[in-house]
């Protein structure tokens, strides 16, 4: 008997605690609407908060840059995947926020990783946020520092870890969601960059779910205007969420960037991501800084989708962010919600443990500058009709 034998079995429990994933196949663009194999529905649990993902104009210029660039990139960017295209990129991301250098890595996911593993190591100290994401909180354990978490948005704490762990010459890097993904609250920007400051630490913000979607020109949660390189060091967004294709960028002082070339693991040992896609990223970011409308009507569609639940006595959470979760509590509970959601035609998907802690399954309901004010509505028709179909069942 393989020790690979209990496999099957802990599926089994997996399935008896209705923790269990099982996969959509999706036949359709991403936008408003998706279609599955059991209909249309309406979409309220993509990442693509501009409805940006299908703009036609952004595939045309991925189809114009395949037919210059072809396909892969063939090699990692140390070796020949390094295009003219990645190269523009760069530029332009380091204009969009405004920092002497920008890296381009194939996801978020890896721009975390490697990022925190390329600066700290045995020995350095990395003080997480305890509902930071998963790429975070991985890279600050894979780095072999000594990884301290801080209760969310606790400053307080966050600062007597800090002074509980002085003292010693080492590199402390400070790290945070900007908005943090299940919950849709943002970070303290200001404390942290204070707490940072006064800890002579440095501070990472993952603004994955804010660039794009706040401030002026979209820029995210760090205005550039404000905060620049020496208040925020490592800045990092990603490319496939407001921005609609693939990706993500760390933006930075160019010893920063230099450093990461050079010691970044999933930066130097991996493909560059195709050249089509950087250039589709290109047209996005003019998309992004120019139609401002599409985050007023995004924070209008918020605003109304608030309103509406809070009319309904639904337990909202305190977010003022695409990402609004409905709190259900049980695992069974959410997946009960969710599957009388899409008896309507609604697309909601339940969250559950160990994405989010114990008790806190919930649905993760997220608004997109695709829909429509009718769209948030019939929503909020749904969840009513679930209030009422799914309690009394
Ligand atoms: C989605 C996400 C990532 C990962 O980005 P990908 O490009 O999807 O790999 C990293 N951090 C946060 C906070 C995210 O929400």
């Amino acid at each position: 008997m393989s020790g690979f034998s209990d496999l099957r079995l802990s599926l089994a429990e997996l399935e008896a605690r209705q923790l269990y994933r099982h996969r959509r196949v999706v036949e359709s663009p991403q936008g408003r609407e998706v279609r599955l194999s059991s209909g249309r529905c309406l979409n309220f649990c993509s990442n693509d908060y501009l409805g940006l993902a299908a703009d036609p104009r952004i595939a045309a210029a991925a189809r114009a840059a395949i037919d210059r660039w072809g396909v892969g990139a063939g090699a990692s960017h140390l070796i020949t995947g390094h295009t003219a295209a990645h190269q523009a990129l760069e530029e332009a991301l380091a204009d969009f926020t405004q920092r002497p250098a920008v890296l381009v890595f194939g996801s978020g996911y890896a721009a975390n990783l490697g990022t925190i593993n390329a600066l700290l190591s045995a020995g350095d100290q990395v003080f997480e946020d305890r509902l930071n994401h998963a790429s975070l909180i991985d890279g600050g354990r894979i780095s072999r520092a000594d990884y301290h978490w801080y209760r969310h948005l606790d400053t307080e704490h966050l600062k007597r870890k800090l002074s509980a762990n002085a003292g010693t010459a080492c590199r402390r890097l400070i790290v945070t969601d900007g908005t943090f993904s299940m919950d849709g609250d943002r970070c303290k920007l200001d404390e942290l960059i204070a707490c940072a400051h006064e800890a002579d630490a440095w501070l990472m913000v993952d603004d994955a779910h804010g660039i794009g979607v706040h401030g002026p020109r979209g820029c995210g949660e760090v205005d550039p205007g404000q905060h620049g390189c020496n208040d925020v060091q490592v800045l990092m967004g990603t490319l496939g969420k407001a921005f609609g294709v693939a990706g993500a960028f760390v933006a930075g002082s160019t010893d920063l960037i230099e450093t990461l070339v050079h010691r970044a693991r999933n930066y130097i040992y991996t493909t560059a991501m195709p050249a089509a896609l950087a250039a589709a990223v290109l047209a996005s970011i003019e998309i992004v800084i120019n139609e401002d409308w599409r985050r007023a009507h995004l924070h209008n569609l918020i605003a109304r989708f608030r309103q509406g639940a809070a009319e309904l006595g639904l337990e909202l959470m305190p977010s003022a962010t695409p990402i609004q979760p409905v709190l259900l509590g049980a695992p069974a509970r959410a997946l009960a919600w969710s599957e009388a959601l899409e008896q309507q035609g609604v697309l909601a998907l339940a969250i559950r443990p160990p994405t989010v802690p114990r008790d806190t399954s919930r649905l993760r309901i997220t608004l997109t500058a695709a829909h429509t004010e009718q769209d948030v509505d019939q929503l909020l028709a749904a969840l009513d009709n679930a209030a009422q179909t799914v309690v009394a069942a």
